[in-house]
């Protein structure tokens, strides 16, 4: 089992070494803006590389919402993470579920995650698995509760979808993370990458605040027994830059008997 961190995109590999991570997951471009990834002058590298890479795409990415000024952007900007994706030799794109707005028809926002990859298989499909990961707020969200992965899966079923399962988002969402692995994977089949986070903010508080694994308000070894049922590579996205992400890998080595 992989165990990795979310780090830097100057240089990953740099990044991985200082923390020993066998992973690591970067953005390719400004987390918060709509520019396309550049071409990496280290694609080359980054290809040969031990370490196994994910890309995490934008936060601004909404390809669920009825808005088309952020949708239809959505998509291309998706599309266009998969080919970098693919260019550096990642073994995944990490994308938020997202959401409708405030009195819009969730229907609507599954059938646009569908017509996202109608979209990408007008290309030939994206390059790089997809996986959708489970989101902590709003009330219209398209992965942040079972029922709503349960029929955003129905509305995919037909394409080759991944998930990446993160245990703050859960919780904070307001989903139990005891037998949690088993309740998503009857619904999608599969968990591809945990973002192993603790949580500032309580169970089903809606916040987006990651907390070091021994440090937030989730019992750290639920997220091991998280870990351990769903048999995936792991992300930790929390606080505290090299030291703090390292101590958190370590923990999770120590906690599952991978440690060397
Ligand atoms: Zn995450």
């Amino acid at each position: 089992m992989r165990i990795g961190a979310h780090v830097d995109q100057a240089d990953p590999l740099a990044e991985a070494a200082a923390r020993s991570a066998e992973a690591v997951q970067f953005f390719l471009a400004d987390p918060q803006g709509w520019k396309a990834p550049k071409a990496r002058e280290d694609a080359d590298r980054l290809r040969a590389a031990e370490v196994d890479l994910y890309v995490h795409a934008p936060y601004v990415i909404n390809v669920a919402t009825l808005n088309n000024r952020i949708r239809i952007p959505s998509r291309k900007l998706l599309l266009g993470h998969a080919n970098a994706a693919a260019e550096i030799g990642a073994k995944g794109l990490i994308v938020h579920g997202g959401h409708v707005n405030a009195g819009d028809d969730l229907a609507k926002g599954f059938d646009n995650w569908r017509k996202t990859f109608a979209y990408a298989a007008e290309s030939g499909g994206f390059p790089v698995p997809v996986l959708i990961e489970n989101t902590a707020g709003g009330e219209n969200a398209c992965a942040r509760r079972l029922d709503a992965l349960a029929r955003l899966w129905d509305v995919l079923g037909d394409h080759e979808v991944g998930f990446c399962l993160d245990t703050c988002h859960a919780h904070a969402g307001g989903e139990e993370l005891l037998d949690l692995v088993d309740r998503v994977k009857a619904i999608t089949g599969r968990i591809d990458l945990v973002h192993a986070n603790n949580s500032k903010g309580g169970f089903n508080s809606g916040q987006d605040r990651h907390d070091n694994l021994t440090g937030g308000t989730i019992d750290p070894e639920l997220v091991v027994a998280v870990i351990r049922a769903a048999g995936a590579p792991v992300i930790v996205e929390t606080p505290g830059g090299v030291s703090g992400q390292a101590a958190d890998i370590a923990f999770l080595h120590d906690r599952l008997g991978t440690g060397v």
